[in-house]
């Protein structure tokens, strides 16, 4: 696939609205189609309340049927253990809500902001740190961005815009370039960042339209993708990353340090050099932020160190993402070590 290759003609619907309605929202049909014992039927129905199931069928497809244990199943398949209650765990892990500037503006760090461009998402990750963050109340429409665009104007110091969510792919593709247009008239924004999971869980979001806005917008232009495992960078998705890697957009990898998904030195291993071949440099680990209903997929950073340290024996320095975790009120994510 190539950028003269695009997954849809650009006058047609894009594919990936029909994958979107098509996307899993029932836990009884997540385990019947994967062959999943029925006792997880009953928890899943009922962690599924307070945060639903969502997971598109390109990403089923990656799943290991009759495997409660498939490491991509364990990321989206609601638990019982959810609903314990665990000391330190609690709504707003990374103190989002005290850096909201202007509504869907979040300021924490010097010389970037982070806007909430949707308040969705393709898939539901369990283990999200924003499962209890109020979207209700950022912005919905282009006109509701005024404010934080003002806000961002405002400040010469922000120099980086990261579109982060949610998911802004969420977006389409015309909102998107709407939104993107705005910051290019702000002088001293240079660079543009996306933080988004939908190459990896909705390939089919890597439109000709998308390629197209990184080709052309002025801005300097990162990509963070969020694949955990190397089972997800396959198929689809790997075509779809090969053609975001083809655009002028610096392509990255975070992943998310989870207990019984990837906290492990071989399969961090195969992810870097799986993603490497697709064009994604690894970017972060991010040891879990401790969330309510989150907990038992943590890691003890003891651990994490041991298998980062091994990675750092095995691979070259390029491929090692940094451990970090996010601690409310620090300058930056802080460093593990
Ligand atoms: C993680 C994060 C950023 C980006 O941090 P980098 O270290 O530049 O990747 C910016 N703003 C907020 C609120 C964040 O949580
Ligand atoms: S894609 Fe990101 S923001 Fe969306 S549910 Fe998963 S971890 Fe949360």
């Amino acid at each position: 696939m190539s950028v003269a290759e695009p997954f849809v003609a650009r006058d047609s619907r894009p594919a990936y609205f029909r994958s979107l309605a098509e996307a899993i929202r029932d836990p009884d049909e997540l385990i019947t189609s994967l062959d999943l014992p029925d006792t997880l039927r009953e928890p899943a129905r009922r962690a599924a309340v307070s945060f639903p199931l969502i997971v598109p069928r390109s990403f089923l497809a990656r799943m290991r049927p009759a495997d409660p244990d498939d490491p991509l199943l364990r990321q989206v398949l609601p638990i019982g253990a959810e609903n314990d209650s665990v000391e330190g765990f609690i709504a707003d892990a990374v103190g989002d809500l005290h850096a909201r500037t202007a509504p869907g503006l979040i300021h924490k760090y010097h010389g970037r902001a982070l806007l909430i461009a949707a308040g969705s998402c393709a898939v539901n990750c369990r283990y999200c740190f924003r499962r209890h963050y109020p979207y209700q109340d950022d912005p919905r429409r282009p006109d509701d961005w005024e404010p934080a665009l003002a806000a961002i104007e405002a400040d010469r110091s922000l120099t980086e815009i990261i579109l982060s969510g949610g998911d802004p792919l969420m977006l389409t593709d015309s909102r998107l370039a709407s939104l993107v247009a705005h910051l290019e008239g702000i002088s001293h924004v240079r660079r543009l960042r996306i933080h988004t999971r939908l190459p990896i869980v909705l390939p089919d979001r890597v439109t000709a339209e998308l390629l197209d806005l990184f080709a052309s917008t002025r801005l300097a232009t990162a990509v963070v993708v969020h694949a955990n495992h190397p089972r997800e960078v396959v198929g689809d998705c790997a075509v779809a990353l090969k053609a975001l890697a083809a655009s002028p957009a610096s392509l990255l990898n975070q992943a998310v340090l989870l207990r019984g998904v990837n906290d492990d030195a071989d399969i961090l291993a195969e992810l870097s050099e799986r993603l490497f071949m697709l064009g994604v440099l690894p970017y972060y680990l991010h040891q879990l932020d401790r969330v309510a209903g989150a907990a038992h997929f943590e890691v003890p950073e003891a651990t994490g160190l041991a298998v980062v340290a091994e990675l750092a024996r095995r691979l070259p320095g390029y491929l090692v993402p940094r451990y970090v975790r996010e601690t409310a009120g620090e300058p930056g994510k802080t460093s593990i070590h």
